[in-house]
């Protein structure tokens, strides 16, 4: 593809509302462009990507026997409401009504649809097992979109669904469809973790979802944290990461000290008063005061240098939403500046009040703890868990750190942490939309029984972001070979120039015949700008075609390490290829 005839408007610098290393790289070199909020125009060069990793994708799919399909994705409300979630969805579904007045949505995904479709095709079990995909555009009408396509209000997706006439095969297709997805994402060339995940919004008996990596990389973007261990293959989700605890609560009382009164004058965090008595942290409780979506008041307990993971609590108290209380309302309810709370004696001051104390585990091996007294400007030394206080109940709601045990291996020093961007997700959905669709099939005694189904997304413009992401510097793209736009950017210094004309058009026509996709940089601009260019829109190798070399010499430059080599011309396709395995394997 020669420039001129193609379209690439690079840009110097990215509109200011970009949030993200690859949203900026995306608009700079003339990838996508913006038309409202969340929503966004795939320019030749983006869609060149995007067809890359669709057709990796289909491969991937077609190699375990996905069968391709096209669904609609305007949905009429009645296959929702079948299975509850018109109104269980929430506001990330975009309804709308026909003329009729008949309420619709755009489709966020198609389990209703498919399952609808099914219930009416497939009657024996002699026709399972089954494994439709597509590729489509889905809707998510996002609070806040974000991050550039990566949370975009509408976005590129391969979905997939199957069906199964036992759980047991469900259960080995899901391991099929998990290698594939393996497949995948190397073949794009991304590092990710496969996790294992809460089901969420779709439901389902267990679930996986494929996040991309970058360790040691503090602005790498991704709204999950991932916690893993280097040791052995243990991976969450940072919210869900089990804490193991590895001392025994003490229960000798009588060897600990007499509570003692301090007086703290206006010294309200665990920081301030650890560096008044010159006590570590960790010798600390801290009393939080949460307030549930259900109104009852949740007094929360944990050591002086953790954090509540708030996903943890909510799970143990059974509700959706919990929020720190507010110091007007601690005081309203305890009688007692925030700060000054501790778990000895610690009352409402209205009966009305409903208090339940949930205490992390890693408050029952703080021997002679520190915490507030329950009284302004003082705090109580030397408390011990059970001989000064109880509560309601001992759990896990503390986030995970560093020098945790791993919870699998229990090696110590083993977890890393990093940001995530989630590129794939897979479900084994059991029966739970065959069910409520009363989608059934004959098994080998005639006798009915519901399709067993799993079902199996990617984000596929989400993967095009999150390779660049991963893969950049500060000139630009590094692409992957596989998914790059195109393999080589061929780059006459001067394309009006005679001898460098007809050597790169000679270059041009062989890299043609040998199937190298190539861009050839045909402008009639100053070198500094070509390869500025070149850098930015960030392609596998770049061939220079300059006066500078020997004759019929070329200079192969590979982006990813900016190793250079002189090629003669006849061996130039040999060391493309050479390259190119190099790249692959890296
Ligand atoms: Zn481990």
């Amino acid at each position: 593809m020669k420039l001129t005839e193609f379209y690439i408007p690079t840009l110097r610098e990215a509109p200011a509302e970009c949030d993200t290393v690859s949203s900026k790289l995306m608009f700079r070199a003339g990838m996508i462009r913006k038309l409202a909020s969340g929503i966004y125009e795939w320019l030749p060069l983006g869609l060149r990507v995007l067809k890359n990793v669709e057709n990796i994708i289909r491969e991937e799919m077609n190699a375990i026997g996905g069968l391709e399909v096209w669904l609609p994705h305007l949905l009429p409300s009645n296959i929702w409401i079948e299975t509850g979630r018109w109104y269980i969805y929430g506001k990330e579904l975009f309804r709308l009504k026909d003329r009729k007045d008949a309420d619709f949505c755009l489709s966020p995904t198609a389990e209703e649809v498919i399952t609808d479709l099914i219930r009416n095709e497939l009657r024996s079990y002699r026709q399972l097992p089954k494994m439709f995909y597509q590729f489509g555009t889905k809707f998510r009408d996002e609070i806040r979109p974000r991050f550039g396509v990566i949370r975009a209000r509408e976005f590129y997706m391969k979905d997939a669904y199957s069906f199964h006439k036992d759980e047991q095969d469900a259960e080995r297709y899901y391991k099929e469809v998990f290698e594939a997805y393996c497949k995948i994402f190397r073949r794009c060339g991304l590092k990710f973790i496969a996790v294992e995940a809460t089901t969420g919004a779709i439901g389902g008996k267990f679930s996986h979802e494929f996040m991309v990596i970058k360790d040691e990389d503090k602005n790498f973007v991704g709204e999950e944290t991932i916690v893993y261990c280097t040791t052995c293959s243990y991976s969450a989700n940072i919210e869900k990461a089990e804490c193991v605890y590895n001392e025994t609560p003490k229960k000798e009382t009588k060897l600990f000290k007499e509570l003692q009164e301090v007086y703290t004058p206006n010294m309200k965090t665990v920081e301030e008063v650890s560096n008044f008595l010159n006590e570590p942290a960790e010798k600390f409780i801290k009393t939080l005061v949460y307030i549930g979506n259900n109104k009852e008041v949740y007094v929360v307990l944990i050591r002086g240098d953790y954090e509540v993971n708030e996903t943890k609590l909510k799970e143990v108290i059974g509700i959706n939403e919990i929020e720190l209380a507010s110091h007007e309302i601690v005081e309203t309810i305890f009688g007692i500046p925030v700060g000054f709370l501790g778990p000895v004696g610690l009352k409402p001051i209205n009966k009305s009040y409903q208090v339940r104390v949930i205490a992390d585990k890693s408050i029952m091996t703080i021997p002679d703890a520190i915490s507030g007294a329950n009284k302004t400007d003082f705090h109580l030394k030397n408390i011990n868990y059970l001989r000064d206080y109880m509560v309601d109940e001992v759990v896990d709601i503390r986030k995970i750190t560093a020098d945790d045990l791993c919870p699998k291996c229990k090696n110590i020093n083993s977890l890393k942490f990093s940001k995530g961007i989630e590129v794939g997700h897979t479900f084994k959905l059991g029966v739970k939309y065959s069910k409520s669709m009363n989608a059934t099939f004959l098994d080998e005694t005639n006798k009915e029984q519901y399709f067993v189904m799993g079902c199996y997304g990617i984000g596929v413009s989400r993967v095009v972001a999150a390779a660049i992401e991963q893969n950049n510097d500060e000139n630009g793209i590094i692409w992957y070979p596989e998914i790059a736009p195109f393999t080589v950017y061929l780059l006459p210094i001067d394309y009006n120039d005679k001898y460098i004309k007809e050597l790169t058009d000679k270059v041009y026509e062989m890299l043609k015949r040998h199937k190298v996709e190539t861009l050839l940089d045909d402008r009639d601009e100053r070198p500094g700008v070509k390869f500025k260019d070149a850098d930015l829109i960030g392609l596998p190798l770049r061939i220079t075609v300059s006066k500078k070399l020997p004759s019929e010499h070329l200079e192969l430059r590979r982006r990813l390490d900016g190793k250079v080599e002189v090629v003669y011309i006849n061996t130039l396709i040999e060391k493309i290829q050479e390259n190119i395995v190099y790249l692959k394997n890296f």
